[in-house]
């Protein structure tokens, strides 16, 4: 079969790096350039914590573990940082949460313990941490990842196995069969491009693409806001989830800050470049030598949530030659995503953890 893949985020990239390691023929079509969609927007913190219900903290579980098998499979993995995540609280509310969580995970054996004030600092020595805390939560399989570097190195290796890589081409339309369904891609120069099965990997954008196959794929996307600082090399040395501030080590010595209070704001109205300027005075007061750090670049990223809040993964009978893939949680389900689709494309059989994510259901 010729495959294409549309959209070059961490979802496409990942699958066309798949595909074309199965030995499919595959195009991989994007109007911009590797990870310019959300992927390179995200905080990209690689994790199943809050994710509910049982099914949907399964498949993240199995998201992180194909993270670290992908790093064992390539040798190497460089956009892969595994420092765990350290969270406490101060609101009375959200401590007995913690501690209702932190049970929940253990019983289904996801590493998660509590650590004492000192444990915490000798952790994250540069971090000040609110005087009346005196415990955190440590999940040590937790990690965040460098998004556009594996969005752009999934590109090279789908190349390297054989690839056709189509940057800066916008997908405007399907070409269509009466018998068969979908059999190609229009592109924006009308250019047309054959193929017996369309992988809709479009993220925020899915739900338009879809419209153009004809189906109607209901997203609820909410913005979110990523601030990268300058200056915070050796900083901190992981994922942190302070009460007023989110951060992590980012590439280049730089440091990532969110916050869900940010992404608040701005859905209210609030300007982007304020709500920065707030993440980085709260960054100072939680770690005293970024007090000189300056703003590199800010974000705003709509997250691919199907309306369900639901990963939508797989063929979609009622159109032939049409598949998708769209899910929040895309950075963790990413490479786990593109090898159980790649599986059922070119197998016909559907994993059992996909049981429940079967876009059918729209
Ligand atoms: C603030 C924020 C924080 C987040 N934090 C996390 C986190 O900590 N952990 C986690 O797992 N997830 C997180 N997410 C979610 C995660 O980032 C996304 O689920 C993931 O990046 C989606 O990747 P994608 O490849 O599906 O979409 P994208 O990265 O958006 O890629 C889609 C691509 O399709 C292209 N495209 C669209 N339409 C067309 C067309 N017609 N023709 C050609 N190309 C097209 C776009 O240009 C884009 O490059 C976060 C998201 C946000 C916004």
């Amino acid at each position: 079969v010729k495959v294409i893949v549309v959209g070059a985020g961490v979802v496409g990239s990942s699958l066309a790096f798949r595909l074309a390691a199965a030995g499919v023929d595959v195009t991989l079509v994007e109007r911009a350039g590797a990870a310019y969609g959300t992927t390179g927007g995200s905080f990209a913190w690689i994790n199943a914590n809050a994710k509910r219900p049982r099914d949907y903290f399964t498949l993240n579980a199995a998201g992180m573990d194909a993270h670290r098998a992908l790093r064992d499979e390539l040798g190497e993995a460089p956009w892969l940082h595994e420092g765990g995540n350290l969270v406490w609280v101060t609101d009375p509310a959200e401590a007995a949460e913690l501690e209702a969580r932190l049970a929940e995970l253990q019983q289904w054996s996801y590493r998660a313990e509590w650590l004492d004030r000192q444990q915490m600092h000798e952790l994250e020595p540069r971090v000040r941490i609110e005087p009346d805390v005196e415990q955190g939560v440590f999940y040590a399989d937790e990690a965040w990842i460098d998004g556009p570097l594996l969005a752009r190195r999934m590109c090279a290796l789908a190349a390297a196995h054989g690839a056709t890589l189509r940057f800066a081409c916008q997908v405007t339309g399907f070409e269509r069969d009466a018998a068969a369904g979908i059999r190609g891609v229009r592109l924006a120069h009308s250019e047309v491009l054959p193929a017996d099965l369309v992988v809709n990997c479009a993220g925020p954008a899915a739900d338009r693409l879809a419209a153009l196959a004809g189906r109607a794929l209901p997203l609820a996307p909410t913005l979110g806001l990523t601030v990268r600082i300058s200056n915070g090399a050796g900083s901190i040395g992981r994922v942190i989830h302070a009460p007023r501030l989110h951060l992590r080590p980012d590439s280049d010595g730089l440091v990532m800050l969110h916050h869900h209070d940010a992404d608040q704001a701005i859905a209210d109205g609030a300007s982007a470049p304020d709500e920065a300027r707030e993440l980085l005075r709260r960054a100072a007061e939680y770690v005293p030598e970024l007090a000189g750090a300056r703003l590199s670049r800010w974000a705003v990223a709509p997250r691919p949530i199907p309306h369900d809040e639901r990963t939508s993964a797989g063929l979609v009978p009622a159109i032939p030659g049409y598949a998708e893939i769209v899910t929040h949680s895309g950075i963790t389900l990413g490479p786990l995503l593109a090898r159980l689709v790649t599986a059922e494309i070119t197998t016909g059989q559907r994993d059992p953890l996909l049981e429940h994510f079967a876009p059918a259901r729209f």
